[in-house]
């Protein structure tokens, strides 16, 4: 692990957090796209800048020399809960004494889950949703680890948060990168289209051949609040998609609202995640 990448750690976690909140924010209370706007860059500075650097550095280029790079899956064997605990080691240094570990986090969005009684498959794509952020810890970059996601290789969605910064992006000077659907065909589905590289991606892939279809599609995009939220790349999606986003939508509020319960126990609940995750998944996979 070098030491910058668990520094920028910090940063990036707390992105995540300020643009969920944003999104919370904004269904609670109604708010229109140009009051949302201009309040957001002045109270949380530091995602305007988080979204400055990811919307001038995602290319269609970059995101195929990622997808080729990870893709391949040879980072080495881990179980998940090894895979957990690694990812544990990110430590968010805003503010460590109310923060929620990563572990915690996970654990929080699995047991609300749960809770209400939905299946275990679901309970334990809560608790490996955010894994992909091991990204960090191989030295990657924030804004090729978190935030909003969006297809890249065609026009940009004014309904992708802070669309003003796509202007530094090299694809905008690209003509055919910028038609509505660029390298596309209509209705294309979502499994041809490359999205900005993340941790969405990621574990999406590395859990591909164990999860359900549900499940991956609640992993590869769930945040793709453009697309979940706002209804923007529908000509791209295909009746399926169409249909499997109900549970990525389904899937939002427990990565959103279960912040701010209690913390879990996580001692007290590892035999149950322990079954779970056996339940799934051989003892190691490839990441
Ligand atoms: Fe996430
Ligand atoms: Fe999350």
């Amino acid at each position: 692990m070098s030491q910058s990448a668990a520094t920028l750690d910090a940063v990036g976690l707390e992105i995540e957090d300020s643009w969920s909140d944003f999104v919370a924010g904004r269904y609670r209370e109604g708010k229109s796209e140009s009051e949302f706007r201009n309040y957001d860059a002045e109270v949380v500075p530091t995602v305007a800048a988080f979204y400055k650097d990811n919307h001038e550095f995602q290319t269609l280029d970059f995101v195929l020399g990622k997808e080729k790079q990870y893709f391949a899956l040879d980072k080495g064997k881990k179980s998940i809960w090894e895979a957990a605990e690694y990812l544990n080691t990110l430590v968010d240094e805003s503010d460590p004494d109310t923060d929620l570990t990563q572990i915690e986090h996970l654990m929080q969005t699995s047991e609300a889950i749960r809770k209400d009684g939905h299946p275990d498959w679901m309970v334990l794509t809560g608790f490996i949703h955010d894994l992909g952020k091991v990204l960090c810890l191989y030295g990657e970059p924030q804004w090729a680890v978190v935030g909003d996601t969006f297809p890249v290789g065609c026009a940009y969605s004014d309904k992708i948060v802070f669309p003003e910064y796509f202007a530094a992006n090299p694809d905008s000077k690209r003509p055919e990168l910028q038609t509505k659907y660029g390298i596309y065909d209509p209705n294309c589905g979502l499994d041809k289209v490359h999205m900005s590289w993340g941790h969405d991606a990621y574990i999406g892939h590395v859990v591909k051949d164990y999860m359900p279809e549900e499940s991956l599609y609640m992993l590869r995009y769930h945040s793709f609040y453009s697309c979940h939220q706002m209804g923007a790349y529908r000509h791209l999606m295909s009746k399926h998609d169409e249909e499997m986003f109900k549970w990525v939508v389904k899937f939002n509020p427990y990565d959103l609202y279960s912040k701010g319960a209690a913390k879990p126990n996580v001692a007290e609940l590892k035999p149950y995640y322990e079954d779970l995750i056996a339940k799934f998944f051989p003892a190691k996979i490839d990441w």
